[in-house]
């Protein structure tokens, strides 16, 4: 507030489709309008999206701007607030969710995650600049407010927004049907793994993780922690996830390649549901078994469905279960904080190294 118009902040931003181009940019700080707040950015979560936006397989710059602002995952202090503003005040945390909506019908009633037309915007991905900055403006609908005792691992409420979604949807799906799921199937041990793990084992599920780094690390110790048990596919190939383990009720493909995505499918059990999640911005084929898929998934009710997104319902759940995983599991969300990089140095907090669960860009220390 004691910033005029003038002042200037800095943010990352790259220029969408050139690979390698993030760098630092100067922009206007924002000031509050009258139905807009400014929040003052802490700390910005990096993921898979980031990185491949920055290798330039997407990314979207908004109208007027040859570069985008990126990260999509942000804790941030409201600074100010616009007099038409309730509900926010000075001093409040705030997670902001990610999509903005177009006129499509379900983005009008609130769910721009289930978006007909396509013209939606993303902060930070597609036509709208993100968070990885000092300051950004927003509107009191996409600000969920965070309380006080979440603070040391908030910013992981949009990854976890992303698997409130998927499972929310699949047991809402599996109403079709008397469905009492046992056992479930994660693929992938990064951070939507690891967190849709949390979430399926909050639903009282067996769950067996695959991925690719060894049981030896510390994802795998999170989440034998958690009571999942966890494979390496060097000596547990996905082909043969079903002969190991019987019956499959659900499994999470969150390992972003579209081969474990069709692989998986074969080893879906009776009545089971597989959702896919990894965006693939590549343009491969494969050749998978079709025959035998066909006949499995005809005979054994079995289903498959694609989720992307999170609208605020999501993040709101996602603080339901921050506080409930926490008391099951003290200092669990913290541990899968693994770098927190100061701000100059954010070419390396976009360079992903195997070991990280969550890497955090530090932009304000409070
Ligand atoms: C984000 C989502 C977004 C998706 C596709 C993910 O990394 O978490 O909010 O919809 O990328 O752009
Ligand atoms: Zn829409």
């Amino acid at each position: 507030m004691s910033k005029t118009l003038t002042a200037t902040m800095r943010a990352v931003a790259v220029t969408p489709k050139q690979p390698g181009s993030a760098r630092q940019v100067e922009l206007p700080v924002p000031t509050a309008t009258r139905d807009t707040a400014v929040m003052r950015v802490l700390e910005v979560g990096i993921d898979g999206t980031d990185t491949e936006i920055n290798s330039g397989l997407y990314g979207e710059a908004p109208p007027g701007f040859d570069f985008l602002v990126i990260g999509h995952e942000a804790l941030s202090v409201v600074e100010a607030v616009g007099e038409g503003v309730s509900g926010f005040i000075p001093g409040d945390l705030v997670v902001s969710t990610v999509r903005r909506p177009d006129d499509c019908t379900n983005c009008r009633a609130g769910e721009s995650d289930m978006c007909l037309f396509g013209q939606y915007t993303e902060r930070g991905i597609k036509g709208a600049h993100g968070y990885m900055g000092e300051y950004y403006g927003e509107t009191p609908a996409f600000m969920v407010k965070i309380p006080p005792d979440l603070r040391p691992f908030a910013v992981l409420l949009e990854p976890l927004s992303i698997v409130e979604k998927v499972t929310y949807q699949a047991w809402k799906i599996q109403e079709r049907m008397l469905w009492e799921p046992k056992r479930a199937v994660v693929l992938g041990a990064g951070s939507i793994g690891i967190l849709g793990t949390i979430l399926l084992r909050l639903r009282g599920l067996e769950v067996h993780v695959y991925a690719k780094s060894p049981a030896d690390t510390l994802q795998g110790r999170i989440l034998t922690s958690l009571g999942a048990s966890y494979q390496g596919v060097a000596d547990h190939p996905v082909t043969g996830i079903k002969d190991e383990l019987g019956q499959i009720d659900f499994i999470l493909e969150a390992t972003g390649s579209s081969e474990v995505a069709f692989q998986v499918m074969a080893q879906l059990g009776t009545n089971g549901v597989l959702c896919l999640t990894g965006v693939s911005a590549g343009n491969r084929s494969i050749e998978i078994p079709a025959d035998v898929i066909n006949l499995q998934m005809v005979l054994g009710n079995r289903l498959a469905f694609g989720s992307v997104n999170a609208n605020r319902r999501y993040f709101e759940m996602g603080v339901q279960h921050f506080q409930q995983a926490e008391r099951q599991w003290p200092g669990l969300f913290e541990r899968l904080i693994t770098r927190r990089v100061p701000f100059d140095d954010f070419m390396s907090a976009l360079d992903r190294r195997p070991e990280d669960i969550k890497t955090l860009l530090t932009i304000a220390a409070e």
